[in-house]
């Protein structure tokens, strides 16, 4: 008889994922807390044939040495940055994530920020429920315009572009920084560096992977130079921020407010953005719509089918053996 192949899954899937896995696997499903810890994701995963993983699970050598049996690690998420990528391909490890299926929700969800942060959206909410609204005013809860703003776009891939889509329903006029893929459909783009951008943005939004090259890219000297009362948005990574140096450009009051839905240290969220009027902060759910978290399941699920029936899985990161 054919072995039957093992999945760990360390967290509950939405859609139809454990159940196409179900029909072909013995499927194992982490329940409680979040893996936070690479011993943890080690122990879970130990003599399977295939692990998938959130963003928040550490997928490193340990991992990997200790699994000897994974023959595809299936990250449920487009970045990939938990995992030991390097590492994978020494071992012959398949990985592969999730794109597209969430470019849209995420491209959404960076609007909400962009329009929450520079039109007061949360503060005027929590401004009503403490009972401070007393009658219509002119000066109440001002916010900042964005018609014929420029909107800067770090990172020019599916997300970026997505958000680039949606830009002329608001009147903004946008930059990005140069891709590898075509962009001849986005001929009312001005295409310059992360340093152009940085100083010419109004609203500065970062859609990077979070890498070597992109660690700490918005660092203290370049929210600086970002323009006085601009604002800044982040749905990509938190690392990118060097958050100890926006929470003192923020407490100078050069820039008008930020948009994080990525921390550096998550779950933990640096306790300057904490009390911060102009920032608006969200618990890292760019893709969470029932739809795309439900793709992004079934994805991660027909990349694991594909590499255990030895074919080419649909969004592969590492080629495995
Ligand atoms: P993608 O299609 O791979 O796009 C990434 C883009 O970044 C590519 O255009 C790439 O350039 C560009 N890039 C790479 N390094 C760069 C650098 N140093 N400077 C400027 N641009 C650089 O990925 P995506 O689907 O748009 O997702 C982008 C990121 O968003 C993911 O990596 C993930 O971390 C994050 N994300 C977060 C959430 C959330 O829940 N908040 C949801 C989805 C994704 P090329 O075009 O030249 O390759």
């Amino acid at each position: 008889m054919a072995k039957m192949y093992e999945i760990a899954v360390t967290a509950q899937l939405p859609g139809r994922a454990l159940e196409m896995l179900r029909e072909r696997f013995n499927v194992r499903v982490h329940s409680g807390p979040t893996m936070l810890e690479a011993e943890d994701v080690a122990g879970w995963a130990e003599g399977a044939d295939a692990l998938i993983t959130l963003t928040a699970n550490p997928v490193t050598s340990l991992v990997m040495d200790q699994c000897s049996g994974l023959r595809v690690i299936a990250n449920c998420a487009v970045g990939f940055d938990n995992i030991d990528c390097a590492e994978a391909r020494r071992q012959g490890i398949w990985v592969t994530n999730t794109p597209d299926v969430l470019t849209e929700a995420t491209a959404d969800l960076t609007w909400a920020l962009i329009l929450g942060v520079t039109r007061r959206i949360v503060e005027a909410d929590t401004f009503l429920r403490a009972g401070s609204f007393k009658g219509w005013q002119l000066d109440l809860m001002t916010g900042a315009g964005l018609q014929g703003r420029t909107l800067g776009i770090i990172g020019f891939g599916r997300i970026g572009r997505a958000v680039a889509r949606r830009a002329p329903a608001f009147g903004m006029r946008v930059m990005a920084t140069p891709s590898s893929w075509p962009t001849e459909a986005f001929e009312d783009v001005i295409f310059a560096d992360v340093e152009t951008l940085v100083s010419s943005s109004d609203v500065l939004s970062i859609h990077c992977p979070l890498n070597d090259h992109t660690r700490g890219m918005l660092d203290e000297g370049r929210l600086r130079r970002m323009r006085r009362g601009a604002f800044l948005i982040n749905t990509a990574r938190g690392p990118v921020i060097d958050e100890a140096a926006l929470v003192q450009v923020l407490e100078d009051g050069h820039l008008g407010g930020v948009g994080l839905d990525v921390f550096a240290q998550e779950p933990e969220v640096h306790a300057g953005l904490l009390g911060r009027k102009d920032a608006v902060l969200l618990p890292h759910i760019g893709s969470a719509t029932r739809e795309a978290r439900s793709e992004m399941a079934e994805l991660a699920a027909r990349n694991v089918i594909a590499v255990l029936a030895g074919e080419e899985p649909p969004s592969p990161v590492v080629r495995g053996r």
